[in-house]
Protein backbone atom coordinates (compact mmCIF):
# COMPACT_ATOMS: atom_id res chain seq x y z
CA UNK A 1 0.00 0.00 0.00
CA UNK A 2 1.25 3.40 -1.08
CA UNK A 3 0.11 6.76 -0.05
CA UNK A 4 -1.10 8.75 -3.07
CA UNK A 5 -1.85 12.49 -3.84
CA UNK A 6 -4.20 13.14 -6.64
CA UNK A 7 -4.55 16.73 -8.11
CA UNK A 8 -7.59 17.60 -10.31
CA UNK A 9 -10.66 15.48 -9.70
CA UNK A 10 -11.19 15.42 -13.91
CA UNK A 11 -12.18 12.50 -16.06
CA UNK A 12 -8.49 11.84 -15.85
CA UNK A 13 -8.05 12.19 -12.11
CA UNK A 14 -11.05 11.10 -10.42
CA UNK A 15 -10.67 7.81 -12.62
CA UNK A 16 -6.84 7.51 -11.73
CA UNK A 17 -7.79 8.13 -8.10
CA UNK A 18 -10.56 5.59 -7.44
CA UNK A 19 -8.81 2.84 -9.57
CA UNK A 20 -5.57 3.17 -7.56
CA UNK A 21 -7.44 2.82 -4.13
CA UNK A 22 -9.22 -0.02 -6.10
CA UNK A 23 -5.83 -1.39 -6.08
CA UNK A 24 -5.32 -1.13 -2.53
CA UNK A 25 -3.39 2.28 -2.14
CA UNK A 26 -4.56 4.91 -0.10
CA UNK A 27 -5.71 8.14 -2.03
CA UNK A 28 -6.21 11.62 -1.53
CA UNK A 29 -7.77 13.88 -4.46
CA UNK A 30 -7.32 17.11 -4.43
CA UNK A 31 -9.18 20.01 -6.81
CA UNK A 32 -9.92 23.66 -6.19
CA UNK A 33 -13.35 23.12 -7.76
CA UNK A 34 -14.81 23.04 -4.00
CA UNK A 35 -18.37 22.32 -5.70
CA UNK A 36 -16.54 18.86 -6.78
CA UNK A 37 -15.03 18.41 -3.85
CA UNK A 38 -18.45 18.88 -1.93
CA UNK A 39 -20.20 16.76 -4.06
CA UNK A 40 -17.52 13.54 -4.24
CA UNK A 41 -17.64 14.06 -0.13
CA UNK A 42 -21.73 13.47 -0.66
CA UNK A 43 -21.24 10.67 -3.15
CA UNK A 44 -22.48 12.33 -6.11
CA UNK A 45 -20.45 12.33 -8.85
CA UNK A 46 -19.19 15.30 -10.62
CA UNK A 47 -18.92 13.74 -14.25
CA UNK A 48 -20.77 10.73 -15.84
CA UNK A 49 -18.61 8.15 -16.36
CA UNK A 50 -20.06 3.72 -16.34
CA UNK A 51 -19.34 2.46 -13.10
CA UNK A 52 -17.79 4.80 -11.50
CA UNK A 53 -20.15 5.87 -8.76
CA UNK A 54 -20.17 2.08 -6.99
CA UNK A 55 -16.11 2.37 -7.66
CA UNK A 56 -15.76 5.72 -5.47
CA UNK A 57 -18.17 4.33 -2.41
CA UNK A 58 -16.73 0.97 -2.02
CA UNK A 59 -13.09 2.54 -1.81
CA UNK A 60 -14.53 5.64 0.31
CA UNK A 61 -16.20 3.32 2.67
CA UNK A 62 -13.47 1.18 2.98
CA UNK A 63 -11.25 4.81 3.90
CA UNK A 64 -8.86 3.92 1.09
CA UNK A 65 -9.77 6.95 -0.94
CA UNK A 66 -11.00 10.59 0.23
CA UNK A 67 -11.47 13.93 -1.18
CA UNK A 68 -10.24 17.68 -0.32
CA UNK A 69 -9.82 20.98 -1.30
CA UNK A 70 -6.69 21.97 0.66
CA UNK A 71 -3.63 20.68 -0.93
CA UNK A 72 -1.92 20.33 2.48
CA UNK A 73 -4.25 17.70 3.30
CA UNK A 74 -3.94 16.13 0.45
CA UNK A 75 -0.07 16.23 0.33
CA UNK A 76 0.40 14.87 4.16
CA UNK A 77 2.44 12.15 3.75
CA UNK A 78 1.88 11.46 0.01
CA UNK A 79 4.74 9.57 -1.58
CA UNK A 80 3.70 10.26 -4.88
CA UNK A 81 1.69 13.39 -6.57
CA UNK A 82 -0.40 12.83 -9.62
CA UNK A 83 -0.86 15.76 -11.46
CA UNK A 84 -3.94 15.53 -13.75
CA UNK A 85 -5.12 19.11 -14.41
CA UNK A 86 -6.62 20.06 -17.63
CA UNK A 87 -4.52 21.61 -20.51
CA UNK A 88 -6.53 23.28 -22.51
CA UNK A 89 -5.76 24.96 -25.90
CA UNK A 90 -4.79 28.34 -25.72
CA UNK A 91 -5.17 31.27 -27.95
CA UNK A 92 -2.35 30.35 -30.30
CA UNK A 93 -3.13 27.46 -30.54
CA UNK A 94 -0.58 25.92 -27.95
CA UNK A 95 -1.60 24.09 -24.67
CA UNK A 96 -2.07 26.03 -21.65
CA UNK A 97 -0.03 25.27 -19.18
CA UNK A 98 -1.63 27.67 -16.21
CA UNK A 99 -2.99 25.01 -14.16
CA UNK A 100 0.16 22.52 -14.54
CA UNK A 101 2.03 25.73 -13.47
CA UNK A 102 -0.37 26.42 -10.31
CA UNK A 103 -0.10 22.35 -9.23
CA UNK A 104 3.43 22.37 -9.49
CA UNK A 105 3.58 25.47 -7.40
CA UNK A 106 1.28 24.12 -4.61
CA UNK A 107 3.63 20.89 -4.31
CA UNK A 108 6.89 23.28 -4.08
CA UNK A 109 5.19 25.39 -1.16
CA UNK A 110 3.85 22.52 1.07
CA UNK A 111 6.68 19.74 0.51
CA UNK A 112 8.23 18.07 3.48
CA UNK A 113 9.50 15.08 2.43
CA UNK A 114 10.87 13.53 -0.36
CA UNK A 115 8.43 12.89 -3.20
CA UNK A 116 7.53 11.81 -6.69
CA UNK A 117 5.62 13.91 -8.87
CA UNK A 118 4.08 12.29 -11.51
CA UNK A 119 2.32 14.16 -14.70
CA UNK A 120 -0.85 12.52 -16.01
CA UNK A 121 -1.84 15.46 -18.17
CA UNK A 122 -1.67 15.54 -21.55
CA UNK A 123 1.85 18.35 -21.85
CA UNK A 124 4.11 19.63 -24.03
CA UNK A 125 7.51 18.25 -24.67
CA UNK A 126 9.54 19.50 -22.06
CA UNK A 127 7.34 19.99 -19.86
CA UNK A 128 8.55 17.45 -17.08
CA UNK A 129 11.78 19.80 -17.07
CA UNK A 130 10.08 22.63 -16.89
CA UNK A 131 7.79 21.58 -13.57
CA UNK A 132 11.08 20.45 -12.11
CA UNK A 133 12.40 23.86 -12.52
CA UNK A 134 9.04 25.43 -10.72
CA UNK A 135 9.06 23.24 -7.48
CA UNK A 136 12.77 23.97 -7.01
CA UNK A 137 12.51 27.58 -7.63
CA UNK A 138 8.98 27.37 -5.17
CA UNK A 139 10.27 25.38 -2.66
CA UNK A 140 10.83 27.00 0.80
CA UNK A 141 13.86 24.79 1.79
CA UNK A 142 15.34 22.36 -0.23
CA UNK A 143 13.47 19.02 -0.13
CA UNK A 144 14.69 16.00 -2.53
CA UNK A 145 12.04 14.82 -5.39
CA UNK A 146 12.04 13.50 -8.61
CA UNK A 147 9.64 13.89 -11.79
CA UNK A 148 7.94 10.98 -13.73
CA UNK A 149 5.81 11.67 -16.69
CA UNK A 150 3.55 8.88 -16.86
CA UNK A 151 1.07 10.19 -20.01
CA UNK A 152 -2.97 8.96 -19.53
CA UNK A 153 -4.18 7.08 -22.54
CA UNK A 154 -7.69 6.00 -21.17
CA UNK A 155 -10.77 7.47 -23.32
CA UNK A 156 -14.46 8.85 -21.17
CA UNK A 157 -17.11 6.23 -21.71
CA UNK A 158 -14.12 3.48 -21.09
CA UNK A 159 -12.34 4.70 -18.18
CA UNK A 160 -11.99 2.04 -15.54
CA UNK A 161 -11.68 -0.67 -17.79
CA UNK A 162 -8.95 1.33 -19.54
CA UNK A 163 -7.11 2.02 -16.29
CA UNK A 164 -7.56 -1.67 -15.22
CA UNK A 165 -6.82 -3.19 -18.62
CA UNK A 166 -4.37 -0.84 -20.41
CA UNK A 167 -2.67 -1.45 -23.20
CA UNK A 168 0.95 -0.29 -21.54
CA UNK A 169 1.93 1.68 -18.99
CA UNK A 170 4.20 4.85 -20.31
CA UNK A 171 6.57 6.21 -18.15
CA UNK A 172 9.28 8.95 -18.40
CA UNK A 173 12.02 10.38 -15.93
CA UNK A 174 15.85 10.81 -15.86
CA UNK A 175 15.58 9.17 -12.42
CA UNK A 176 14.95 5.31 -12.79
CA UNK A 177 14.87 4.61 -9.30
CA UNK A 178 11.49 7.21 -9.67
CA UNK A 179 10.41 5.49 -12.82
CA UNK A 180 10.46 2.22 -10.94
CA UNK A 181 8.52 2.96 -7.75
CA UNK A 182 5.75 4.76 -10.25
CA UNK A 183 6.17 0.99 -12.23
CA UNK A 184 5.21 -0.90 -8.65
CA UNK A 185 1.93 0.94 -8.44
CA UNK A 186 0.87 -1.08 -11.52
CA UNK A 187 2.41 -4.11 -11.16
CA UNK A 188 -0.71 -5.89 -9.96
CA UNK A 189 -2.27 -4.46 -13.56
CA UNK A 190 0.20 -7.23 -15.77
CA UNK A 191 0.25 -4.83 -18.48
CA UNK A 192 3.67 -3.70 -20.81
CA UNK A 193 5.70 -1.17 -19.05
CA UNK A 194 7.58 1.15 -21.18
CA UNK A 195 10.88 3.19 -19.36
CA UNK A 196 11.55 6.20 -21.16
CA UNK A 197 12.95 9.40 -20.99
CA UNK A 198 10.74 12.81 -19.96
CA UNK A 199 10.50 14.35 -23.34
CA UNK A 200 9.75 10.94 -25.18
CA UNK A 201 6.85 9.67 -23.04
CA UNK A 202 5.44 13.60 -23.24
CA UNK A 203 5.95 12.78 -27.32
CA UNK A 204 3.96 9.27 -27.08
CA UNK A 205 1.06 10.84 -25.80
CA UNK A 206 0.68 13.82 -28.55
CA UNK A 207 1.82 11.16 -31.66
CA UNK A 208 -0.83 8.31 -30.34
CA UNK A 209 -3.67 11.28 -30.29
CA UNK A 210 -2.12 12.52 -33.62
CA UNK A 211 -2.02 9.21 -35.07
CA UNK A 212 -5.68 7.97 -34.07
CA UNK A 213 -6.92 11.08 -35.19
CA UNK A 214 -4.73 10.90 -38.69
CA UNK A 215 -6.81 7.63 -39.36
CA UNK A 216 -10.27 9.21 -38.51
CA UNK A 217 -9.61 11.87 -41.29
CA UNK A 218 -8.43 9.11 -43.53
CA UNK A 219 -10.77 7.45 -43.47
CA UNK A 220 -13.35 10.54 -43.53
CA UNK A 221 -11.76 11.54 -46.94
CA UNK A 222 -12.15 8.29 -48.43
CA UNK A 223 -16.03 8.39 -47.48
CA UNK A 224 -15.89 11.86 -49.28
CA UNK A 225 -14.40 10.15 -52.61
CA UNK A 226 -16.44 6.73 -51.63
CA UNK A 227 -19.60 9.14 -51.50
CA UNK A 228 -18.60 10.34 -55.29
CA UNK A 229 -18.11 7.29 -56.52
CA UNK A 230 -20.94 5.11 -55.58
CA UNK A 231 -19.25 2.73 -53.50
CA UNK A 232 -20.20 2.76 -49.62
CA UNK A 233 -17.56 3.68 -46.49
CA UNK A 234 -18.51 1.62 -44.08
CA UNK A 235 -17.87 -1.69 -46.13
CA UNK A 236 -14.61 -0.38 -46.93
CA UNK A 237 -13.58 0.19 -43.68
CA UNK A 238 -14.67 -3.48 -42.83
CA UNK A 239 -12.66 -4.84 -45.61
CA UNK A 240 -9.66 -2.57 -44.88
CA UNK A 241 -9.78 -3.90 -40.89
CA UNK A 242 -9.22 -7.34 -42.27
CA UNK A 243 -5.70 -6.39 -43.07
CA UNK A 244 -3.41 -7.24 -39.90
CA UNK A 245 -1.34 -3.96 -40.57
CA UNK A 246 -4.27 -2.10 -40.75
CA UNK A 247 -6.99 -3.48 -38.05
CA UNK A 248 -10.14 -1.99 -37.63
CA UNK A 249 -10.07 0.35 -35.30
CA UNK A 250 -11.20 3.99 -35.41
CA UNK A 251 -12.04 3.98 -39.24
CA UNK A 252 -15.41 5.20 -38.07
CA UNK A 253 -16.23 7.71 -40.97
CA UNK A 254 -18.69 10.60 -39.65
CA UNK A 255 -18.85 13.74 -38.52
CA UNK A 256 -14.98 14.20 -37.40
CA UNK A 257 -13.24 13.76 -34.23
CA UNK A 258 -13.93 15.91 -31.10
CA UNK A 259 -14.01 16.32 -27.37
CA UNK A 260 -11.53 17.41 -24.58
CA UNK A 261 -8.16 15.80 -26.25
CA UNK A 262 -7.66 15.01 -30.28
CA UNK A 263 -8.62 18.37 -31.35
CA UNK A 264 -6.42 20.43 -28.74
CA UNK A 265 -3.65 17.66 -28.86
CA UNK A 266 -3.41 17.74 -32.45
CA UNK A 267 -3.50 21.49 -32.55
CA UNK A 268 -0.88 21.63 -29.82
CA UNK A 269 1.48 18.81 -30.89
CA UNK A 270 1.30 21.39 -35.01
CA UNK A 271 1.82 23.74 -33.10
CA UNK A 272 4.92 22.68 -31.11
CA UNK A 273 6.37 21.35 -34.33
CA UNK A 274 5.77 24.52 -36.11
CA UNK A 275 7.67 26.84 -33.37
CA UNK A 276 10.80 24.20 -33.78
CA UNK A 277 10.87 24.82 -37.14
CA UNK A 278 9.02 21.40 -38.84
CA UNK A 279 6.46 21.64 -41.42
CA UNK A 280 3.47 19.56 -39.46
CA UNK A 281 1.77 19.56 -43.25
CA UNK A 282 -0.11 15.95 -42.52
CA UNK A 283 -1.18 17.19 -39.04
CA UNK A 284 -2.83 20.36 -40.53
CA UNK A 285 -4.84 18.18 -43.11
CA UNK A 286 -5.74 16.03 -40.64
CA UNK A 287 -7.59 19.21 -38.82
CA UNK A 288 -8.95 20.75 -41.83
CA UNK A 289 -10.54 17.54 -43.06
CA UNK A 290 -11.90 17.37 -39.30
CA UNK A 291 -13.05 20.59 -40.10
CA UNK A 292 -14.75 19.66 -42.96
CA UNK A 293 -16.53 17.09 -42.10
CA UNK A 294 -19.10 19.22 -40.20
CA UNK A 295 -19.49 21.41 -43.22
CA UNK A 296 -20.40 18.58 -45.49
CA UNK A 297 -23.44 17.80 -43.06
CA UNK A 298 -24.63 21.27 -44.10
CA UNK A 299 -24.26 20.73 -46.99
CA UNK A 300 -26.50 17.68 -46.97
CA UNK A 301 -28.75 19.29 -45.25
CA UNK A 302 -28.96 22.22 -47.83
CA UNK A 303 -29.00 19.87 -50.31
CA UNK A 304 -32.07 18.05 -48.79
CA UNK A 305 -34.28 21.19 -47.43
CA UNK A 306 -33.02 23.90 -49.86
CA UNK A 307 -32.77 26.31 -47.25
CA UNK A 308 -31.82 25.93 -43.59
CA UNK A 309 -34.04 29.41 -42.68
CA UNK A 310 -37.05 28.59 -40.27
CA UNK A 311 -36.40 24.73 -41.00
CA UNK A 312 -36.87 22.61 -37.53
CA UNK A 313 -34.28 20.49 -37.43
CA UNK A 314 -33.77 17.60 -34.78
CA UNK A 315 -30.59 16.70 -33.34
CA UNK A 316 -29.82 13.31 -31.69
CA UNK A 317 -26.83 13.45 -29.10
CA UNK A 318 -24.98 16.31 -27.79
CA UNK A 319 -21.93 14.64 -26.60
CA UNK A 320 -18.95 14.32 -28.27
CA UNK A 321 -19.18 10.75 -28.30
CA UNK A 322 -21.41 7.89 -26.74
CA UNK A 323 -21.24 7.00 -22.71
CA UNK A 324 -19.81 10.21 -21.88
CA UNK A 325 -21.89 13.82 -20.62
CA UNK A 326 -18.42 15.52 -22.09
CA UNK A 327 -19.28 18.01 -24.51
CA UNK A 328 -15.92 19.58 -24.90
CA UNK A 329 -15.66 20.94 -28.55
CA UNK A 330 -18.22 18.49 -29.32
CA UNK A 331 -19.26 18.23 -32.84
CA UNK A 332 -23.00 19.25 -31.90
CA UNK A 333 -21.67 22.78 -30.46
CA UNK A 334 -20.31 23.77 -33.85
CA UNK A 335 -23.15 21.80 -36.34
CA UNK A 336 -25.78 23.57 -34.06
CA UNK A 337 -24.03 27.21 -34.04
CA UNK A 338 -23.72 26.52 -38.09
CA UNK A 339 -27.74 25.15 -38.77
CA UNK A 340 -28.87 28.19 -36.28
CA UNK A 341 -26.30 30.63 -38.14
CA UNK A 342 -29.15 29.66 -41.56
CA UNK A 343 -31.70 30.24 -39.06
CA UNK A 344 -32.92 26.91 -38.44
CA UNK A 345 -34.80 25.86 -35.06
CA UNK A 346 -33.09 23.60 -32.79
CA UNK A 347 -34.97 20.76 -30.66
CA UNK A 348 -32.38 17.72 -29.40
CA UNK A 349 -32.38 15.03 -26.72
CA UNK A 350 -28.93 13.61 -25.49
CA UNK A 351 -29.25 10.80 -22.83
CA UNK A 352 -26.93 11.99 -20.39
CA UNK A 353 -25.10 15.57 -21.80
CA UNK A 354 -28.23 17.74 -21.83
CA UNK A 355 -27.06 19.39 -17.93
CA UNK A 356 -24.35 21.00 -19.70
CA UNK A 357 -25.88 22.11 -22.83
CA UNK A 358 -26.33 25.92 -21.46
CA UNK A 359 -23.17 26.28 -21.12
CA UNK A 360 -22.62 25.43 -24.72
CA UNK A 361 -25.66 26.47 -26.71
CA UNK A 362 -28.43 29.11 -26.59
CA UNK A 363 -31.93 28.95 -27.80
CA UNK A 364 -32.18 25.48 -28.29
CA UNK A 365 -35.23 23.33 -27.32
CA UNK A 366 -34.08 20.43 -24.81
CA UNK A 367 -36.38 17.13 -25.70
CA UNK A 368 -37.39 14.59 -23.20
CA UNK A 369 -36.52 11.60 -25.66
CA UNK A 370 -35.67 11.24 -29.47
CA UNK A 371 -38.85 10.95 -30.46
CA UNK A 372 -39.68 14.87 -29.08
CA UNK A 373 -36.79 15.85 -30.96
CA UNK A 374 -38.16 14.48 -34.14
CA UNK A 375 -42.12 15.85 -33.60
CA UNK A 376 -42.84 18.07 -36.59
CA UNK A 377 -39.02 18.58 -37.39
CA UNK A 378 -37.88 18.62 -41.64
CA UNK A 379 -34.76 16.87 -41.10
CA UNK A 380 -33.13 14.43 -38.41
CA UNK A 381 -29.32 14.51 -37.32
CA UNK A 382 -27.57 11.74 -35.81
CA UNK A 383 -24.55 13.73 -34.04
CA UNK A 384 -23.73 11.31 -31.61
CA UNK A 385 -23.88 7.50 -32.05
CA UNK A 386 -25.82 6.21 -28.22
CA UNK A 387 -26.91 2.78 -28.50
CA UNK A 388 -30.27 3.78 -27.62
CA UNK A 389 -29.83 5.34 -31.16
CA UNK A 390 -29.62 2.58 -32.94
CA UNK A 391 -32.56 0.71 -31.41
CA UNK A 392 -35.11 3.14 -31.86
CA UNK A 393 -38.56 2.44 -33.62
CA UNK A 394 -37.87 4.03 -37.09
CA UNK A 395 -41.79 4.02 -38.27
CA UNK A 396 -42.12 5.90 -35.05
CA UNK A 397 -39.25 8.44 -36.08
CA UNK A 398 -40.58 8.90 -39.42
CA UNK A 399 -44.69 9.53 -38.09
CA UNK A 400 -42.86 11.94 -35.47
CA UNK A 401 -41.46 14.32 -38.89
CA UNK A 402 -42.79 16.59 -40.71
CA UNK A 403 -40.42 15.56 -43.67
CA UNK A 404 -38.52 12.16 -43.61
CA UNK A 405 -35.16 13.85 -44.12
CA UNK A 406 -32.29 12.14 -41.78
CA UNK A 407 -28.48 12.80 -41.72
CA UNK A 408 -26.92 10.50 -40.24
CA UNK A 409 -23.46 12.11 -39.11
CA UNK A 410 -22.65 8.35 -37.58
CA UNK A 411 -23.87 6.09 -40.11
CA UNK A 412 -25.80 4.18 -37.49
CA UNK A 413 -28.59 3.12 -39.96
CA UNK A 414 -28.87 1.13 -42.79
CA UNK A 415 -29.23 2.88 -46.00
CA UNK A 416 -31.29 0.27 -47.64
CA UNK A 417 -33.65 -0.24 -44.71
CA UNK A 418 -33.81 3.73 -44.63
CA UNK A 419 -35.17 3.87 -47.95
CA UNK A 420 -37.77 1.10 -47.66
CA UNK A 421 -39.00 2.84 -44.86
CA UNK A 422 -40.08 5.91 -46.62
CA UNK A 423 -36.92 8.34 -45.54
CA UNK A 424 -34.56 10.39 -47.27
CA UNK A 425 -31.18 9.00 -45.82
CA UNK A 426 -27.92 10.57 -46.42
CA UNK A 427 -24.95 8.79 -44.20
CA UNK A 428 -21.36 10.08 -44.70
CA UNK A 429 -19.79 8.53 -47.63
CA UNK A 430 -22.33 5.68 -48.38
CA UNK A 431 -23.17 6.92 -52.03
CA UNK A 432 -26.83 8.00 -52.38
CA UNK A 433 -29.74 5.53 -52.41
CA UNK A 434 -32.52 7.38 -53.89
P1 LIG B 1 -10.82 18.08 -16.43
O1 LIG B 1 -10.97 19.46 -16.92
O2 LIG B 1 -11.99 17.15 -16.48
O3 LIG B 1 -10.28 18.07 -14.95
C1 LIG B 1 -9.23 18.86 -14.49
C2 LIG B 1 -9.48 19.19 -13.03
O4 LIG B 1 -8.32 19.81 -12.49
C3 LIG B 1 -10.65 20.14 -12.80
O5 LIG B 1 -11.57 19.55 -11.91
C4 LIG B 1 -9.99 21.38 -12.19
O6 LIG B 1 -10.81 22.04 -11.26
C5 LIG B 1 -8.77 20.76 -11.55
N1 LIG B 1 -7.66 21.70 -11.26
C6 LIG B 1 -7.19 22.70 -12.05
N2 LIG B 1 -6.15 23.30 -11.44
C7 LIG B 1 -5.96 22.68 -10.26
C8 LIG B 1 -5.02 22.83 -9.19
N3 LIG B 1 -4.06 23.75 -9.23
N4 LIG B 1 -5.12 22.01 -8.12
C9 LIG B 1 -6.10 21.08 -8.07
N5 LIG B 1 -7.01 20.89 -9.05
C10 LIG B 1 -6.93 21.67 -10.14
O7 LIG B 1 -9.61 17.46 -17.26
P2 LIG B 1 -9.44 15.94 -17.78
O8 LIG B 1 -10.34 15.70 -18.93
O9 LIG B 1 -9.47 15.03 -16.60
O10 LIG B 1 -7.96 16.02 -18.36
C11 LIG B 1 -6.84 16.17 -17.51
C12 LIG B 1 -5.58 15.97 -18.34
O11 LIG B 1 -5.53 14.62 -18.83
C13 LIG B 1 -5.51 16.85 -19.59
O12 LIG B 1 -4.18 17.20 -19.82
C14 LIG B 1 -6.01 15.95 -20.69
O13 LIG B 1 -5.50 16.31 -21.94
C15 LIG B 1 -5.45 14.61 -20.25
N6 LIG B 1 -6.22 13.44 -20.71
C16 LIG B 1 -7.58 13.49 -20.73
C17 LIG B 1 -8.30 12.37 -21.14
C18 LIG B 1 -9.79 12.40 -21.17
O14 LIG B 1 -10.39 11.48 -21.77
N7 LIG B 1 -10.47 13.39 -20.60
C19 LIG B 1 -7.62 11.20 -21.52
C20 LIG B 1 -6.23 11.18 -21.48
C21 LIG B 1 -5.52 12.32 -21.06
Amino acid sequence: MRKICVIGVGYVGLVTGTCFADLGHQVTCIDVDESKIEKLCAGVMPIYEPGLEEMVRRNAQAGRLDFTSMHQEALDGAEFAFIAVGTPQGSGGEADLQYVRAAAESIARIMEHPLIIVNKSTVPIGTGDWVADIVRRHQSEPVEFSVVSNPEFLREGSAINDFMLPDRIVLGSLDPEAAAKVAQLYLSLRAPIMLTDLRTAEMIKYASNAFLATRISFINEIASVCEALGADVKEVAVGMGYDKRIGPDFLDAGIGYGGSCFPKDVQALAHMAAIHGCHPQLLRAVMDINRDQRRQVIHKLRELLGTLDEKVIGVLGLAFKPNTDDMREAPSVELIHLMQSEGARIQTYDPVSMIHADLYLHDVDLCQDAYQAAQGADALVIVTDWNEFKHLSLPRLKEAMRQPFVVDGRNIYDPDQMKALGFVYRGMGRGYVD
